[in-house]
């Protein structure tokens, strides 16, 4: 489970702090997926990248299954980011040397608890799932942009995280690709039974989540 309470991010600039968020609180159980919408630069990213200890905050804690990874030192912080997290950017974020089944793979790299065989054969399972079997020897360049969101998908999945972070998944696809990668995120989403914060400006997208919020002044809010 993801519990947030009263989550507060100033940025330090020239003329003083600057309040993006002001004390946001959120209470999120395993399966649960929730999108967040709200006018640019009104704090989505922000609470997104602190969420997934990408960013600190000035206030108010995170505790993701009863951890707060902000009471963390470094090592263990980065630790729990690689085990607990995923985080699927706008851009694919993806090594272009890299093959389409070792992108998936980078995340179990580091972690010297993954057998790399199992974790091998589970990078296969998820890109079936994604419907990219056939693609596994690619590099990115060798893919279409919906292809290589997908492949970012189930790089993000491929630690089993209790949290799954999307930012503008769909920001750079066309609706047909916008559509069908926010589908094939909401099934592993529940497959999973990870917990899933998706911030978007697509209406189209955010209307495929049961619970939505709009940022508005620092905060969350119900949206219609
Ligand atoms: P968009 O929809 O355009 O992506 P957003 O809701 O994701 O917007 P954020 O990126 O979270 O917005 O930014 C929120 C506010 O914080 C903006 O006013 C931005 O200028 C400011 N901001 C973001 N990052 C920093 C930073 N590193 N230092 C200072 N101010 C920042
Ligand atoms: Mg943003």
């Amino acid at each position: 489970a993801l519990v947030v309470e009263n989550l507060r991010k100033d940025y330090p600039t020239r003329s003083g702090p600057l309040p993006v968020l002001t004390g946001v609180s959120l209470s999120l159980s395993p399966g649960d997926a929730v999108a967040v919408t709200g006018p640019s630069g009104s704090g989505k990213s922000t609470l997104l990248h602190i969420l997934g200890t990408l960013d600190r905050p000035t206030g108010g804690t995170v505790a993701l299954d009863g951890t707060n990874p902000f009471t963390l030192g470094d090592t263990d912080l980065a630790a729990f980011r690689n085990r607990r997290i995923g985080f699927v950017f706008q851009d694919h974020h993806l090594l272009p040397q890299c093959s389409v089944l070792e992108n998936v793979l980078i995340p179990t790299l580091v972690d010297k608890t993954k057998q790399p065989a199992e974790a091998e054969q589970y990078a296969r399972k998820l890109l079936e799932r994604v419907g990219l079997a056939a693609r596994l020897d690619h590099r990115p360049a060798e893919l279409s942009g919906g292809e290589r969101q997908r492949v970012a998908v189930a790089r993000a999945l491929i630690q089993k995280p209790a949290l799954l972070l999307a930012d503008e998944p769909t920001g750079n696809l066309d609706r047909h690709n916008a559509q069908s990668v926010g589908e094939m995120l909401l099934e592993l989403q529940r497959q999973e039974n990870t917990v899933l914060v998706v911030v978007t400006h697509s209406a189209d997208l955010a209307r495929l989540f049961p619970r939505r919020y709009e940022m508005n002044d620092g905060n969350l809010q119900p949206a219609a």
